[in-house]
């Protein structure tokens, strides 16, 4: 590769000196040089030649100069079909022992918080600069891709030098140009970013494919480990990506044969003590481990990107389910499903909605969007925004979930037609025995009365704490004190015993006088 590169530069040197205007200089002084030497005809054959020899000089000159460009754009990055080729012939010229180039991956972390904070046309100029700086520390010989917004693929030229530490010294180079402060709208923002790669040399019995994997391990990893972290590709990486993917084979199969499905947990109204509706709460029934908790796989759904699935599997199975209980006249009016913002960012999401609620005979009004009051307070993006409004629009109702810990606005709470607030269990716990629990509450309360929604209290355990929820007008109590999550078949034995409950016991809603 070394020897490749040398000739290459030697005759790069020499076709621009002879494609040059310099060279014209010498055209009398070799004419004379050959007359001198061999007589006439030495003087005829030069005069012939040395036009051949200039005009094929240009024409090298011309094929190198296309290849620079290919190289360095205009714009400074490379297209990235041109970018694979390049670095594929760097891995095809490696030779053991011989001179060592890396792939570099750099990824801003939490671009999609980024964007929620701060907008489309702020994240927008974020990955503008972002390349710009990029650019501004590699050399000129090494190539640069974008793969998306916020991750950019680096091939360095090949060296003899490139050894492990000048690697980890190049990434922190790049990571601390990248992480230098953005100005935005004259102030300064702080953004982070993850960078992994892949040594040639540590990749090379494998393929070219294997190498571009290692780099996309590597960065995985360092993401995982981030923000700001700088990881390196070696065989411990290989495990552990080896192990995690496996582990998604195993919940990607997990969605397809029913392991993951919905447990449900009863809502009832503070008012007549009926099942107002039921929330689906994700559990991974393991034939091993037994039953999963959302603790146990989210974050590792989220990062697997694996939350649309989730969220499709979670549907069909709470969809089936209300069709059931209405086929059984167990009376429920509505289901809560929980929706990640990863979700809520499908633009496909409202289509698919409809289908799947068309399917099994539901009217929108049976759905309630449960979606986090961070999705709310952030700013979202223009789909999430769209998402919401036409889910509310189309008839469902829209829960903000876990309220009091978000910040959400009251502005957002009117602008996505929030219908229920669901108050967040720290509010709720010994409310009933705490008066500034209790002040917190009535405080929330009285805000949801002035803007027409309704209210769930989550989290009730205790016959006090649901006592003080009806007193203080509550409209709904979720909680281990009313029913705990369970799989749907226990649903319709939990539905009639709570019935006779009822039944049989006065009210100890807001009209008994509590
Ligand atoms: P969440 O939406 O706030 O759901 C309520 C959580 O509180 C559930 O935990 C529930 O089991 C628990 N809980 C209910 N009543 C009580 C109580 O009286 N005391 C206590 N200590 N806990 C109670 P779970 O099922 O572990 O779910 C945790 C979180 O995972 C959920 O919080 C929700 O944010 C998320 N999640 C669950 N299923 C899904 C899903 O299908 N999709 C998405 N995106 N998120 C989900
Ligand atoms: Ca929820
Ligand atoms: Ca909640």
């Amino acid at each position: 590769m070394w020897k490749h590169i040398s000739v290459e530069r030697v005759l790069d040197a020499l076709t621009s000196v002879l494609s040059g205007p310099a060279a014209l200089a010498f055209v009398p002084a070799i004419s004379l040089a050959a007359f001198w030497i061999g007589g006439e005809r030495a003087l005829v054959v030069a005069a012939f030649c040395l036009p051949l020899i200039f005009l094929g000089a240009a024409a090298i000159d011309a094929r190198s100069d296309q290849r620079r460009q290919r190289r360095n754009p205009p714009g400074g990055m490379m297209a990235i079909d041109a970018f694979a080729t390049e670095l594929e012939g760097i891995f095809k010229a490696f030779t053991p022992g011989g001179a060592d180039s890396a792939g570099i991956l750099v990824a801003l972390d939490d671009y999609p918080g980024f964007l929620d904070l701060h907008g489309n046309a702020a994240a927008d100029h974020l990955a503008e600069q972002f390349g710009r700086r990029i650019l501004s520390v590699v050399r000129t010989q090494d190539i640069v891709t974008r793969l998306d917004q916020n991750k950019i693929a680096i091939g360095l030229q090949p060296s003899h030098q490139l050894d492990l530490e000048a690697c980890i010294q190049m990434a922190g180079r790049i990571q601390s140009v990248v992480e230098e402060p953005f100005t935005l709208n004259g102030t300064s923002v702080y953004v982070s970013c993850s960078i992994g790669f892949s040594q040639l040399s540590s990749a090379v019995d494998g393929r070219y494919e294997d190498w571009i994997d290692a780099a996309s391990a590597a960065l995985n990893e360092a993401q995982r480990n981030g923000p700001s972290t700088i990881r390196a590709f070696s065989s411990d990486t290989q495990r552990r990506s080896r192990i995690r993917a496996n582990l998604r084979k195993e919940f990607e199969a997990a969605l397809d044969n029913g392991e993951i499905r919905p447990w449900y947990q009863p809502q009832i109204s503070t008012d007549t003590g009926r099942v107002t509706g039921f929330e689906a709460l994700a559990r991974w029934e393991h034939p091993q481990k037994g039953v999963l908790s959302p603790q146990v796989f989210l974050p590792f759904a989220e990062q697997a990107e694996l939350m649309e699935r989730l969220g499709q599997a979670m549907r069909h199975h709470a969809f089936a389910a209300m069709r059931d209980w209405d086929r059984a006249g167990i009376v429920v009016p509505r289901i809560g499903v929980n929706f990640s913002s990863d979700e809520l960012r499908d633009p496909a999401l409202i289509d698919r909605l409809k289908w799947e609620l068309d399917q099994n005979d539901l009217t929108p009004d049976r759905l309630a969007v449960e979606i986090l009051e961070t999705v709310f307070s952030r700013r979202p993006d223009d789909v999430i925004t769209r998402n919401v409004t036409s889910m509310s629009k189309l008839g469902c109702c829209i829960d903000l979930d876990d309220f009091g810990t978000g910040h959400a606005s009251i502005a957002s709470i009117k602008r996505f037609n929030v219908s229920r607030i669901k108050i967040d269990r720290s509010f709720v716990a010994k409310a009933d025995r705490d008066a500034g629990q209790q002040q917190l509450v009535s405080a929330i309360l009285t805000m949801a009365e002035r803007l027409n929604v309704e209210t769930l209290a989550e989290g009730v355990e205790t016959p006090g704490e649901h006592a003080l929820m009806a007193q203080l007008g509550c409209d709904h109590v979720q909680g281990f004190g009313i029913g705990k999550p369970m799989p749907f078949e226990k649903t319709l034995d939990w539905v009639a015993a709570h019935q006779n409950k009822v039944d049989g016991m006065p009210k100890i809603g807001r009209k008994t006088g509590l």
